[in-house]
């Protein structure tokens, strides 16, 4: 028997305010191969506040945000195979690809042309899709990730976008190897996953970072091997040529060249974040020692769940702020100012009826 959509509640922007209120609206009827999931966690993504505020200039009011989410399971279709009710599951920044293109046959779905965002995209059937701050998602199985028992579910959530999108480079290129000495530029949202992912791989980990009043914490609590302020130019010549890999967290302008500089011969630096403006590189940073500079958006349905069974084993989660739905403009603006250490992830489902503010 046809199942009928289900009737949504989430906090949607309705224009370049980017201000989120209650939105209702409705998810569509579980078809065979779908998982029906009742939201618990939602982490809040720089993408996200890029969306609200239409910065990109794509936003499809009103917009649902959310990309990393963790939930429950409530219902599965017939030909649902891999989860069931009960489960905690997770969700992350898309939730379909054309599975026809070479990177979808690779196994590399995140780079499918045809790649379905988990909210502001257009789905399948021409609607608009609405992301995870809402109480309930409907997501095609083979977008749904198992989350390890024993991780705390608002800590994981951050996972699903910032966790991937910095495990999937350190692991494609090699920088998890024993031995290896990783640069990490900026210590936010992704910045700190890739301080924990680097200790857990067992290799030496130097934060480069902008702000001075970030060292203490990231030596003392975070435990990294270094940390080098990138405007201190002393600081940052006597450790060229000591990397062998740098992924670059920073989605505001910033110079490569001194980065570049910190990389060992045939050293490789990854973009991770996304600066608006376009970045200068000058050939001869790169040319002089064959060095690689490439970037790298989230990553697989592969590598996320690879890297939740590792985050599993070792026990590594964001460090998050928990917040209520109708703190999220707040944190939305704290999160543009970077005041929030490391991730505002909102307590969807213990607060999603609330009045807004
Ligand atoms: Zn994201
Ligand atoms: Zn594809």
């Amino acid at each position: 028997m046809a199942q009928e959509s289900k009737p949504a509640l989430g906090w949607a922007a309705r224009d370049a305010s980017g201000l989120l209120s209650p939105y209702s609206f409705s998810r569509r009827a579980q078809k065979e191969d779908d998982v029906t999931i009742k939201v618990l966690f939602c982490g809040i993504c720089h993408t996200d506040l890029h969306v609200a505020k239409n910065e990109w200039g794509n936003a499809m009011y009103p917009v649902v945000p959310g990309h990393e989410i963790v939930g429950v399971v409530t219902g599965v279709g017939r030909g649902v195979r891999s989860f069931k009710a009960g489960d905690t599951v997770g969700v992350g920044s898309f939730i379909g690809s054309c599975r026809a293109c070479e990177s979808c046959a690779k196994g590399y779905e995140n780079n499918c042309p045809a790649l379905l965002l988990t909210c502001n995209g257009v789905d399948y059937d021409g609607a608009t899709t609405q992301g995870g701050f809402a109480d309930v998602l409907v997501v095609n199985q083979d977008y749904v990730l198992r989350v390890p028992e024993g991780l705390p579910p608002a800590g994981a959530a951050p996972l699903l976008c910032a966790g991937v999108t910095v495990y999937s480079p350190m692991v494609q290129y090699g920088l998890n190897a024993p031995g290896m000495r990783l640069g990490v530029v900026g210590l936010g949202g992704l910045g700190h996953m890739a301080v924990k992912f680097g200790k857990a791989f067992g290799i030496t980990v130097t934060v480069i970072s902008s702000s001075p009043r970030k060292r203490s914490e990231a030596v003392e609590r975070l435990g990294v091997d270094a940390f080098l302020v990138s405007h201190d130019a002393e600081e940052m010549k006597a450790a060229a040529g000591t990397m062998d890999g740098i992924v670059d967290t920073v989605s505001a302008g910033h110079p490569l060249l001194p980065l570049l500089e910190l990389l060992k011969p045939m050293g490789q630096m990854v973009l991770v974040g996304v600066p608006t403006e376009p970045m200068v590189l000058p050939a001869s940073a790169i040319v002089t020692g064959g060095k690689r500079l490439a970037g790298s958006g989230v990553g697989s349905v592969r590598d996320c769940q690879a890297m939740l069974d590792f985050a599993g084993e070792h026990g590594i989660a964001a460090d998050v702020e928990v917040v209520k739905m109708e703190y999220v403009n707040t944190a939305m603006e704290r999160l543009e100012r970077n005041d929030v250490r490391y991730r505002f992830v909102i307590d969807v489902a213990g607060s999603i009826g609330c009045a807004a503010v």
